[in-house]
């Protein structure tokens, strides 16, 4: 058995109130249960400083754009950012494999143990089966043309395959993958319906209200996203502005049960988050700050989506808007704008709310027998996990 102790242990829903109690786990790091300090010797417990708390989940993540890393300014916007994204993507396979393979790394020793990646290529193949977290792959479809829509599909199911044929992990993480819409700018309403029909039940995650111009796109068919269709030659005649915001107007186009993980949400109405209320399956909202920050210098409304009532969790995106890829820097994002948001809420996010929105919460997101949650140090602000 192992037995770790700190000043402060978050058990993934708040704080364990009483200090006598110590987390212990087996060999396997199963953690078994608390145990109190006075039933053992104190040469067993791991007295550490600062807080523990279970593995985080980084639910947002592009690792195969790691290769982009400082090659996009801030504070461009979102539209311009997409461009540049699109023009940086190019680069030999060896460089982008190794800067992946250092992201992974920096993931997991600041904390990480589940992530959510999107992926538009197999470059995660074979590094997901090195990495000691789990992986939920989240195949990106794109495609604004309605009479391109099956053509479109065609790719991304040749890399779900792919992934698919991954049936388990030589260290027991999870691995799964699902074919998800980029976002409701890029997915026309015929390629959400073969999304929906794809693997009906899967968990479908979503780029959603990222920018104010895709409102304004989708309500009145005017700003820089029409702009930005123009600059692509994309012919978006047959687009009828359904004068609502995008989340209103594509969610009736999901009619199998998926649960949703909706990113970023900057721009998300009260409307919007009363409007989830009638959606068939579980929705998580994913908070990625520090990329909102980068992009437009924005913050989602976090205290309208705490009173929605809506399972949180946290993202980074990925190193073309973000310094690292670390959860702890979103949370003191979020301290840094919202001071009033306890840390024993942002700690949860980060844990159990991750673990909830992959649907990984039977097995990590808090300390509880049976589950093998991990284990993550916080002192003098800097996170590491440490099981
Ligand atoms: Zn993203």
């Amino acid at each position: 058995m192992k037995y770790y102790s700190a000043a402060h242990i978050h058990d993934g829903r708040d704080w364990v109130a009483d200090p006598e109690l110590v987390l212990a786990f087996d060999e396997d790091n199963i953690f078994t249960g608390y145990v109190s300090r006075s039933g053992l010797e104190p040469d067993q417990v791991q007295e550490l400083d600062g807080i523990l708390c279970p593995g985080f989940v980084n639910a947002h993540c592009h690792l195969e754009l790691s290769h982009t890393k400082g090659m996009i300014p801030e504070h461009t916007g979102l539209v311009t950012f997409l461009g540049k994204v699109v023009f940086n993507r190019a680069a030999d396979e060896q460089s982008k494999l190794h800067a992946i393979e250092i992201a992974m790394a920096a993931l997991e020793a600041s904390g990480c143990i589940a992530v959510g990646d999107i992926a538009n290529t197999e470059d995660l193949l074979h590094l997901r089966l090195q990495g000691n977290m789990h992986v939920h792959t989240f195949v990106e479809t794109m495609g604004f043309i309605p009479q391109t829509a099956t053509q479109r599909m065609a790719f991304p199911e040749q890399v779900h395959r792919s992934y698919a044929a991954q049936t388990s992990h030589p260290k027991g993480y999870v691995l799964r993958q699902s074919i998800v819409p980029h976002a409701p700018y890029s997915v026309s309403d015929k390629l959400f319906e073969l999304i929906d029909d794809f693997e009906p039940g899967s968990l479908l995650s979503i780029h959603n209200e990222e920018t104010p111009a895709e409102n304004q796109y989708f309500i009145e068919k005017t700003g820089e996203m029409k702009e930005l269709y123009k600059t692509l030659n994309i012919d978006d005649t047959y687009f009828q502005p359904s004068g609502k915001t995008s989340l209103q107007t594509y969610l009736p186009y999901i009619k199998q049960p998926h649960d949703l993980l909706l990113v970023h949400n900057t721009c998300i109405t009260n409307e919007d988050l009363a409007y989830l209320d009638q959606y068939n399956g579980n929705v998580s909202l994913c908070l990625c700050p520090n990329a909102n920050w980068y992009i437009e210098r924005a913050l989602p409304d976090i205290p309208a989506m705490m009173a929605s009532g809506h399972n949180i969790c946290l993202g980074t995106d990925s190193l073309a808007s973000n310094h690292d890829l670390n959860i702890y820097g979103e949370i003191q994002k979020i301290k840094e704008h919202y001071p009033q948001i306890a840390l024993s809420e942002l700690l949860s996010w980060a844990t159990m709310g991750g673990a909830r929105a992959l649907q990984l919460d039977h097995i990590i997101g808090s300390f509880e027998p049976g589950k093998r949650p991990g284990l993550v140090q916080i002192h003098e602000e800097v996170s590491k996990r440490i099981m």
